[in-house]
């Protein structure tokens, strides 16, 4: 096996998880469609193993550090790694991804878990929830709130005060930030997002330096049955090699458009951690290696407005969902399943790989009438 580890990042996506070389052989893996072994292997059976899998798997490991495993979605992976918990006291961003947090209640329901929400760009409070604490879900950038949280301080305390630590990477993926080198226990990306990048496929993954908790989860992975598609780990791994050229497309355009949009007389509260008024813009800074490509915004006039702006464009799409080519947006409280603490005009916005002029020209008009 070729020793890849020395390159950049942006190489390694597009050089890891292949075959290895040799006359005739396929430089792209096939597509493993099998649901059985022949006996004596150590995969065994489609549940427990898949080659496909691990060839998304090792260029995944290559981006996050450490070993990895996929899943049949990004909540397939985070309930995973809940399932490590019998009981637990969380510590949680308060307003993160909805699942995330809708899991969550329903095991503080089950009468499992005692979840402490924090603000987690306010380190103090963070490291206070954290005291007596189990478990750190850690989601920076949040979804949709875009807050940052100082990754390094705040594992740092977390490893220090014996808390467990699980980061949910997927706004960021491996190429600008990395937890497990941080210190965490697990980095969690919904691979659906920005690994995929086409909006064309379901599927989640967990990277862990440690033997007993990759063992553990596989164990999770097995019995529970969430397992990927051969075609979905085909397709995203297909979309892992355009990852450095899309975000760094995605990111100038982004940046450029959250300054606009700060201007703009219909448009308050613009979040996005590379503008250089945005409250997470110094700590993002510090430790981020890119800043995304997803903002929010509100929209002045209200959520009804909200609604109206996002089906009034037309090469940006009405759509939930981040990370893919397609620009996207939503007004998130339409779900009516969001954090109280998101306001009920915030729409985020997904920036894709699209000519940033005729996306401004999209988002100008629809904005024109307010
Ligand atoms: N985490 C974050 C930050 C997300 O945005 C999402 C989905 O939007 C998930 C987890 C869940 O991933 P999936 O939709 O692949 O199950």
């Amino acid at each position: 096996m070729a020793d890849y580890s020395k390159l950049n990042p942006d190489s390694k996506v597009v050089a890891v998880g292949r075959p290895e070389k040799s006359a005739d052989a396929a430089l792209n893996p096939s597509i493993e469609l099998t649901s059985t072994f022949v006996g004596g292997g150590e995969k065994g059976y489609g549940r427990y193993g898949n080659n496909t899998w691990s060839y998304l798997e090792e260029a995944i490991s290559a981006l996050e550090g450490g070993k990895t495993l996929t899943f049949a979605s990004g909540m397939a992976a985070v309930t995973s790694v809940f399932s490590l918990f019998k009981r637990a006291i969380v510590v949680t961003s308060e307003s993160g991804y909805t699942g995330t947090l809708r899991v969550l209640k329903q095991r503080i329901d089950a009468g499992d878990f005692e979840v402490r929400y924090v603000n987690i760009s306010n380190l103090d409070e963070v490291k206070a929830a954290l005291v007596g604490a189990d478990l750190l879900w850690i989601e920076s950038p949040t979804n949709p709130a875009l807050e940052v949280g100082d990754l390094p301080k705040i594992i740092k305390a977390a490893k220090d005060a014996g808390v467990f630590v699980a980061a949910d990477n997927t706004f960021s993926t491996g190429l600008i930030q990395q937890p497990l080198a941080l210190g965490a226990d697990i980095s969690m990306n919904s691979a659906t997002k920005f690994l995929s990048g086409h909006s064309d496929a379901l599927l989640g993954s967990l990277s862990t330096n440690s033997d007993e908790i990759y063992n553990r989860l596989k164990e999770i992975r097995s019995l529970g049955g969430a397992i990927p598609g051969p075609f979905e780990a085909w397709l995203v791994l297909r979309g892992i090699r355009t990852l450095a050229v899309r975000i760094e497309k995605s990111e100038r355009s982004t940046l450029e458009i959250a300054k606009r949009l700060a201007k703009h007389p219909a448009v308050e509260n613009v979040r996005y951690p590379g503008l250089e008024s945005d409250p997470a813009h110094q700590v993002a800074k510090s430790f981020m290696k890119g800043f995304g490509s997803v903002l929010s915004f509100e929209v002045k006039a209200g959520p009804e407005a909200a609604d109206k702006i996002c089906s009034s464009t037309k090469l940006i799409t009405f759509a939930t969902s981040l990370g893919g080519v397609e620009t996207l947006w939503e007004r998130r409280q339409r779900w009516g399943s969001e954090s109280p603490k998101i306001s009920n005009s915030l729409v985020r916005l997904s920036v894709g790989i699209e000519n940033q002029g005729d996306l401004w020209a999209d988002i100008e008009q629809a904005l024109s009438s307010y």
